[in-house]
């Protein structure tokens, strides 16, 4: 048994893994790479003629955004994820392919024809028999890794009885919308990402208290509240803390000591139609909820679709309000994609507001190397969006609470709680020095175990 790393090796995109037996392999994801590690090729750049399936962990696009090469460099083996990955993948999909390969309807349509044709859906805790050529066969199972819907890790039972999993992204715990993510009871050998191998998070519990804070202040100041968020995951966390405090506050908070602003009428603006479907399956599969988002809806309340959530469908309507916003400095948050503003809605909005400093920014999610979100959140005073040098006078927010990966704690507790193994860990997807912090953290819980850092592979 071999593993071999095609991406996500120093960065934490393009993840892309081979699990190798004998003259047979599977690949788990096949991401894209984002910010400075766009400069590497898209193109597959190793074999795939000996790879029997692809299993996909989840559908962000730094996990599933090359599948369009890989199936251009002749891939035609099943693709096998969980129920809600296989639902929301064709919508990711085809984001990526309009955005990054300008293909036309009818074009994304057939390509995803062919997706779908591959594609085998596995229900959570199922076991999905692989067979190779020569006859001996691999099992996978998925359970939830709590990172977004549909996020899986997958544990692989190889024909000498041994096992291997593979932890995809690991969300945090208690986040109020998934469950958390609960260890396996073996791993023989574990391929753990490190996004945030060296930090750790400030609380979920927090995460409500600062957002509710940031904004009433930015109320009182005026100006809109721009909150840049991946499509899938945050969006959906963020409209589910902006209903708590929506529905926990008075209804009158002070502006400018003049007039009241209503936070029942704060308009909440989700400008990406990307995301308003992927809200709608949220919704579809309330049954992989937390309890206590489950017991909301028992009670009533419609913490993804509450009343004030607007939708912004067409790009008319996207300009109408960015110029709007500009010209009257009304209160508003606004959620719009992309998540590290490399394109995207969030573009206009920034261009459009970043001048004006009553305008707030809030970062809720990792900012990779060289993309335009790391630039605000390091609070440059100058970028440049659409070939255009634009001041930054907004004040920038930083949030940790909101992201969904597991921080160091998380990622040890993981480990910890695995009852048998692992006797070997491969750190993959993070910086060096994420890799190194949580090398060093595990060994000094797991001394037993042999640890490999993707980076210096
Ligand atoms: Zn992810």
């Amino acid at each position: 048994m071999q593993i071999i790393h095609h991406g996500a090796k120093t960065g934490v995109t393009g993840s892309c893994h081979e699990l190798r037996l004998g003259q047979y392999g599977v690949l788990i994801d096949c991401g894209l790479f984002q910010g400075d590690e766009t400069k590497q090729s898209l193109d597959i750049d190793f074999p795939i003629s000996h790879i029997q399936a692809l299993l996909l962990t989840h559908c962000h696009i730094d996990h599933i955004g090359r599948i369009p090469w890989l199936l251009a460099a002749g891939f035609r083996g099943p693709i096998y994820t969980t129920e809600a990955t296989a639902a929301l993948l064709p919508l990711m999909l085809d984001d990526g392919l309009k955005i990054q390969l300008n293909l036309n309807r009818q074009q994304r349509a057939s390509f995803i024809n062919l997706v779908n044709s591959q594609l085998r859906p596995v229900p959570f805790d199922a076991h999905a028999p692989i067979t190779f050529p020569d006859g001996s066969q691999i099992e996978a199972r998925f359970q939830p890794a709590g990172h977004i819907l549909g996020s899986a890790y997958i544990e692989f039972t190889l024909p000498d009885n041994s096992n291997v999993v593979f932890s995809g992204d690991l969300g945090p715990c208690n986040t109020p919308l998934l469950v958390d993510p609960v260890s396996p009871v073996q791993a023989d050998t574990l391929v753990i990402e490190s996004t945030y191998g060296q930090r750790n998070h400030e609380s979920v519990a927090d995460r409500g208290r600062r957002l509710k804070g940031i904004i009433t202040q930015s109320l009182q100041d005026g100006g809109a509240i721009l909150i840049p968020a991946f499509s899938v995951g945050r969006t959906q966390e963020l409209l589910f803390d902006l209903e708590t405090i929506i529905s926990q506050v008075s209804p009158l908070m002070p502006s400018n000591g003049e007039e009241d602003i209503d936070w029942q009428r704060l308009p909440v603006i989700l400008d990406s139609p990307l995301a308003a479907e992927i809200t709608d399956q949220y919704e579809l599969f309330q049954r992989l909820w937390s309890k206590e988002a489950k017991e909301r809806v028992i009670g009533g309340r419609h913490p993804l679709s509450f009343k004030q959530c607007i939708t912004i469908e067409s790009h008319q309507e996207h300009l109408a309000l960015v110029n709007r916003l500009k010209a009257s400095g009304e209160p508003a948050i606004v959620v719009a994609a992309s998540g590290m503003c490399t394109g995207g809605r969030i573009m206009n909005y920034l261009e459009a507001l970043l001048p004006d400093k009553r305008t707030d920014i809030i970062m809720i999610g990792y900012q990779a190397r060289g993309t335009l979100g790391n630039q605000l959140a390091q609070e440059r005073g100058k970028v440049q969006i659409n070939q255009r040098q634009v001041s930054v006078k907004a004040s920038v927010h930083t949030m940790s609470g909101y992201s969904a990966h597991a921080d160091q704690s998380d990622l040890l507790k993981f480990v910890a709680n695995i009852n048998h193994g692992p006797s070997k860990i491969h750190i993959v997807h993070g910086e060096y020095a994420a890799q190194k912090a949580l090398a060093k953290a595990l060994q000094a819980i797991r001394p037993e175990s042999e640890i490999v850092l993707a980076a210096e592979q």
